[in-house]
């Protein structure tokens, strides 16, 4: 197979809706990936923050086989085991509550939209309030809550009754509140949007307002949950539970799935007939999601992300007192971003060549989405490649 080939094949074939560029990757282990010419290069984004034990781990793998072999998929409306076992272990490492499968990020925040809307509908209360630089997903109504401009201008006119605050900002908030918000959605740190943390006060300022005018406070942990942060949630660094919080990206650690946790005062909104998804918690999914938590138990995995955060932390902190170019270094767990006073779109493929993938995202932002079980070393491995491209680069 040659990569010229593929790459002529694309052009033809396939919507041009993404930039590609580099090689043609055709495996991958832990955290590396092969080309097409056998290049092995450290994967410091495995899939968009989806692969959070990194490439096939074998133990991923090893269910998707068997499961494969024994049931793939049955409707919502006939039980299979898998689906009511992974909604109590989401459960037990959160909150009380109820489960919705689907299977990406923007259905699970869709499903969220919607128990909100049938929520506020007796009060006629339907609006919800988003913040700037956010992110949720691309379908019409997520995309109607992702306060990004570049994302939402094609695309008008979105769905009605969404306001826009500061992340970050109660005041803000404040101002977009009136009688007939239902819902504030926010990510607890924002992903797409270059890492962008806000302070445990602002979290418990808003959920008690929240929980006063009777509005769902609803997280978006799509990208923070299952682990990145250094916890299971994001949520649980800043002592407030959500009322409801999407998951997705790491839930299947590769394998499509999605889930709305509701918490269960509010897990009767949405009764039969209400809402539904044709792949949603099928049996090889659900059987994917409970190894993704075995595994994150069994193998210590919050514990490695709580060490190599350290190190991240020193490294980053290290060049940016170094390099004039690094504006600022910021990141939980392993979800972090350096910004630079520079743009980073060279960054990318710069860093290819040198065998390291990495992600530029706000034109300034470097962000890193390491496999949660990556090895100190190659960690470090990692960075210093970075740091070659990024004195090669900028100075
Ligand atoms: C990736 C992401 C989404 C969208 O997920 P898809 O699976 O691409 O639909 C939504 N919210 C957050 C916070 C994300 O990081």
């Amino acid at each position: 197979m040659r990569a010229g080939v593929i790459k002529t094949l694309f052009k033809r074939f396939v919507l041009p809706t993404y930039r590609r560029e580099g090689p043609v990757f055709v495996k991958g282990k832990g955290s590396f990936l092969w080309d097409s010419s056998g290049r092995k290069y450290i994967d410091f984004f495995p899939g968009w923050g989806v692969g959070i034990l990194g490439h096939s781990h074998p133990r991923i793998t090893k269910i998707l086989s068997n499961q494969a072999k024994q049931l793939i998929h049955i409707p919502n409306n006939l039980y299979h085991p898998y689906q009511a076992l992974l909604a109590e272990r989401i459960i037990e490492n959160s909150f009380p509550g109820r489960v919705f499968f689907a299977n990406s990020g923007t259905e699970a925040v869709e499903a969220a939209l919607k128990l909100a809307r049938a929520f506020g509908k007796r009060e006629g209360r339907y609006k919800i309030v988003t913040m700037k630089n956010s992110f949720h997903g691309r379908t019409l109504g997520s995309l109607s809550a992702t306060a990004q401009p570049v994302y939402q201008s094609p695309f008008r006119p979105l769905l009605s009754g969404f306001k826009v605050a500061k992340f970050g900002s109660f005041d803000s908030f404040l101002r977009q509140f009136d009688k007939k918000t239902i819902a504030v959605i926010l990510e607890p740190i924002q992903g797409e949007g270059g890492v962008n943390l806000a302070a445990k006060d602002y979290f418990l300022k808003l959920r008690k307002f929240c929980s006063f005018h009777n509005i769902l406070m609803i997280f978006d942990e799509i990208q923070t949950g299952m682990g990145r942060t250094g916890k299971m949630f994001a949520f649980q660094h800043y002592g407030v539970k959500p009322d409801l919080f999407t998951i997705s990206k790491g839930l299947g650690a590769g394998f499509p799935i999605s889930a709305l946790v509701v918490k269960k005062k509010f897990s009767q909104v949405l009764s039969a007939g209400m809402h539904a998804s044709t792949f949603g918690g099928s049996p090889l999914a659900c059987r994917v999601g409970i190894e993704v938590f075995n595994v994150i138990k069994q193998e210590k995995i919050l514990e490695n992300v709580k060490r190599n955060e350290n190190l991240i932390k020193d490294f980053f902190q290290r060049i940016r007192q170094k390099y004039d170019f690094i504006k600022e270094a910021r990141g939980k767990g392993l979800m972090w971003a350096l910004e630079l006073r520079t743009e980073c779109e060279d960054v990318f493929p710069e860093a290819l060549k040198e065998g390291l993938i990495i992600n530029c995202t706000h034109k300034r932002i470097i962000r890193l989405l390491p496999a949660l079980n990556i090895d100190a070393s190659l960690l470090l491995a990692g960075l210093e490649i970075l740091e070659k491209v990024l004195t090669k680069l900028k100075r």
